[in-house]
């Protein structure tokens, strides 16, 4: 068997297209702000990436950038002025922030109807409650693919590895609210390969690369790599995809499959926000 490639590029591109016309038709000038705090690369690249999105779509945004020693207070001030500011409609703090900012007082201070990362806690009760109003991007973006492809999850055994707050747990909540058995696999996990080895859609954020070899996947398995690793000069995933892709029946690439829906759902989710405001604006 050799799989299909989830191409979440080109799937990215198509709900973007769409999203554009249809902020385009709407009337609305949606608006983002991101916040950075210091000058990570790999941060300052995401979101010079999101940025960009926003300028293809028609969403307006706004870097707020801080100082790699600023201050919880300085940085949960920065995010309140954003939530008094009318014009924003959402409002994305860089992950991960300096360890001397407390995080989850920053996410705590986004205020929830413009969280479109999906991360403040009201969101994520919303979320487990089975009634959503934004998911965190990257799983969402995962869910649209699925959904892209036909994939079917309603009855499937999905296995998460990975339980992380962006990631794993949200990912865990969004397939069984779309029906799926699942399983959360972490770094206690006993016996992880046979956990993995009995999933119809396997769904690796763990971080390191080639974790997920051939071995630990069943044949016609649905693979999906969140993985962003560094080898050898070349950015890979968790898994192994020359040899998972002769077993799966579908995979996603790294670069070119998660990644470009993480940023569709982030625009996605600023331009429902910015519906949602002036729904309630009317009211
Ligand atoms: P994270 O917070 O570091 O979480 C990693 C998870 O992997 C943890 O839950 C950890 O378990 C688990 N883990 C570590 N070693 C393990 C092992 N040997 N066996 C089983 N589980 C193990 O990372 P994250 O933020 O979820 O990100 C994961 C990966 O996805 C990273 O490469 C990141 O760059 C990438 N990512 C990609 C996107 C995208 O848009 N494509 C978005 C976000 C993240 P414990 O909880 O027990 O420690």
């Amino acid at each position: 068997m050799v799989a299909t490639i989830l191409d979440g590029k080109a799937t990215s591109e198509k709900r973007l297209e769409a999203l554009r016309e249809a902020i385009a038709g709407s009337g609305l000038h949606p608006k983002l702000a991101t916040v950075i705090v210091g000058n990570d690369p790999a941060s300052q690249m995401y979101v010079r990436m999101k940025h960009k999105a926003c300028e293809k779509v028609g969403i307006t945004s706004v870097g707020v950038e801080l100082p790699a020693d600023a201050t919880t207070r300085t940085v949960v001030d920065r995010v309140r002025a954003l939530n008094r500011d009318g014009s924003v409609d959402g409002i994305l703090v860089q992950l991960p922030l300096p360890t001397q900012v407390d995080t989850g007082r920053v996410i705590n201070a986004i205020s929830p109807e413009k969280d479109v990362d999906g991360y403040h806690p009201e969101n994520m009760g919303h979320l487990f409650l089975g009634k959503p109003r934004f998911s965190s991007c990257t799983p969402a973006g995962i869910m649209t693919l699925l959904s892209e492809y036909q994939i079917p999850v309603a009855g499937a055994r999905a296995v998460v590895t990975g339980r992380s707050i962006d990631v794993g747990r949200p990912m865990a909540a969004l397939l069984l609210n779309a029906d799926a058995t699942v399983t959360i696999c972490h770094s206690k996990t006993k016996d992880l390969a046979e956990e993995l080895k009995r999933a119809d859609i396997l769904v690796s954020a763990v971080g390191k690369p080639h974790f997920i070899t051939g071995e630990m996947v069943k044949e016609g398995a649905v693979v999906i790599d969140v993985g962003i690793n560094q080898l050898e000069g070349k950015l890979v995933g968790d898994v192994d995809f020359d040899a998972v892709k002769e077993i799966a029946s579908a995979i996603t690439p790294v670069p070119g499959g998660v990644g470009p829906m993480t940023i569709a759902t982030l625009m996605e989710n600023t331009f429902r926000s910015a519906q949602e405001r002036a729904c309630d604006r009317v009211l």
